[in-house]
C-alpha cells in the first residue's frame, strides 16, 4: 500500500494514524503543520455526548463509548450529561430525542435532577440523563493516541505540512483549515469556520468532580466541571464565521448570570479565563469521511463534535483504508450527499 499521510494531529488524525497502525499500516506518516493537538482540540469543552436529534451522529458517538471506556480517567470521565427542560415544547422536544435514542439502544433515561446536588431544579419540568455519556480531555487523548500511534511506527511530523510529505494518499483531518488543504489537492469541500467560545470560572468550593455536563435544552447554555472550576459555553445569538477566532468579552455577565441561577453554589465565582476556537462546519453539521479525490481522503467537518467521534472515526477510515471496506457504515457522511442535496440536518449542535 502507497504511504499515507495524514495531515492534522487533532483528536482525529491521532486516532486516524493509531487506527491505521493498530491495523497493521506499514508506512504512515502523522503530520501538523503546527503542534499536535494544536488546533481546535486544544479549545473543546471535551464532551462526550450520545444524545443527538438523528441517528448517523448518535451511532458515530455511540461507537465510541466503549473506546473512551476503556481508556478511562485521566483522558474521559464517565459523569453523564443532563438535560434540562423548563417549557412544555422543550420537553416534548427533549423526549421525542430520547425516544430516538433509546431506540437505537442509548441509555438515555428520565431522571429526577435533584440528585446533582446543588443545581436548581424548581423550574425545570423534566430532565433526560445518559450516564454512559461523559467529558474528557481532548489535547490530552490526542497526545496519548499520537503516542501509541508512534509506539506502533507512525512517523509523526510536527512543523510540517501535509502540502510537503511525499504520500501516495492523504487524509485530510485539517478541522477549520480543512477546506483549504483540500483545495490545494484540487478538492473542494464546504467546511467553514465557525468561532465559539469557552469560559473557565474561579475555583467553586466543594464543587463535586463527578458534576455531569449540565445542558438548558432551551438555552443550550452548559457547563462542566474540571479541575475544581467549570467551564462555560452557549451558542452566540449570531453566528461568528470567521477563520480569526476571538473571545466576545460582552457576554461573560450573561453566561455568570446564568450559571448563578442555575446553579447556585457558584454564584460567587468569576470568569477567569476564556478562550476561542473553531468549529469545522459543514452545511448539514455532519462530517464529511471518505474518499473525496484521486489519493485524497477526507475526515473533516465535525462541527463541534469531533472529539466524541474520533474514535469510531478513526477506526472506520482506517477500516476504509487499509481493508477497503469499513465495519461501521459511512454512508451517511459522504461528500455526494451534498451534490445530491440529500440532508439530514442535526440539529442539537451545543
Ligand atoms: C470551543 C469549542 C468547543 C468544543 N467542544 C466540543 C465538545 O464538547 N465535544 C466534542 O466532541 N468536540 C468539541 N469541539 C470540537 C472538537 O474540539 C474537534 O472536533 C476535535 O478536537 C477534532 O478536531 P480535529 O482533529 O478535526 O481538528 P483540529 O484539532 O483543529 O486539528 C487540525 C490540525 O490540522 C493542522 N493543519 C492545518 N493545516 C495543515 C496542513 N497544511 N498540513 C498539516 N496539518 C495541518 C492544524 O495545525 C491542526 O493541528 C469543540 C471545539 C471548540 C472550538
Amino acid at each position: 500500500m502507497a504511504r499515507v499521510a495524514v495531515a492534522g494531529a487533532g483528536a482525529i488524525g491521532a486516532s486516524v494514524a493509531y487506527h491505521l497502525a493498530l491495523l497493521g499500516a506499514r508506512d504512515v506518516v502523522l503530520c501538523d503543520a503546527g503542534e499536535i493537538a494544536g488546533g481546535a482540540t486544544s479549545k473543546g469543552m471535551g464532551g462526550v455526548r450520545q444524545q443527538f436529534s438523528t441517528a448517523p451522529e448518535v451511532k458515530l458517538a455511540q461507537a465510541s463509548i466503549a473506546f473512551f471506556e476503556e481508556l478511562g480517567e485521566p483522558y474521559f470521565s464517565q459523569v453523564g450529561y443532563l438535560f434540562l427542560a423548563t417549557t412544555e415544547e422543550g420537553l416534548a422536544e427533549l423526549e421525542e430525542r430520547r425516544e430516538l435514542q433509546a431506540g437505537l439502544g442509548v441509555p438515555a433515561e428520565r431522571v429526577d435532577p435533584s440528585y446533582v446536588r446543588g443545581l436548581r431544579v424548581d423550574d425545570v419540568l423534566g430532565a433526560v440523563v445518559c450516564r454512559t455519556d461523559g467529558v474528557g480531555d481532548p489535547p490530552g487523548f490526542a497526545r496519548e493516541l499520537t503516542r501509541r500511534a508512534a509506539a506502533l511506527g507512525v512517523e509523526v511530523r510536527e512543523r510540517t505540512r501535509v502540502e510537503d510529505v511525499d504520500a501516495g494518499i492523504v487524509v485530510v483531518a485539517c478541522g477549520a483549515w480543512s477546506a483549504d488543504v483540500a483545495g490545494g489537492f484540487g478538492v473542494d469541500l464546504p467546511v467553514r469556520p465557525l468561532c465559539r467560545q469557552l469560559l473557565l470560572t474561579s475555583a467553586v468550593p466543594g464543587l463535586d468532580p463527578s458534576l455531569p455536563m449540565v445542558i438548558e435544552a432551551e438555552t443550550g447554555f452548559h457547563f462542566r466541571s474540571r479541575g475544581g472550576r467549570l467551564v462555560l459555553a452557549k451558542a452566540d445569538a449570531e453566528p461568528r464565521w470567521t477563520a480569526d477566532p476571538w473571545v466576545d468579552e460582552s457576554v461573560f455577565e450573561d453566561r455568570r448570570e446564568r450559571l448563578a441561577s442555575r446553579y447556585p453554589p457558584a454564584a460567587a465565582v468569576v470568569v477567569e479565563n476564556a478562550w476561542a476556537g473553531l468549529y469545522d462546519m459543514t452545511p448539514d453539521a455532519h462530517p464529511i469521511i471518505g474518499p473525496v479525490g484521486e489519493g485524497v481522503y477526507a475526515a473533516c467537518g465535525f462541527s463541534g463534535h469531533g472529539f466524541m467521534q474520533s474514535p469510531a472515526v478513526g477506526r472506520a477510515v482506517a477500516e476504509e483504508l487499509l481493508l477497503g471496506e469499513p465495519s461501521f457504515d459511512l454512508a451517511p457522511y459522504r461528500l455526494e450527499r451534498f451534490a445530491g442535496g440529500a440532508v439530514f440536518p442535526e440539529t442539537l449542535v451545543l
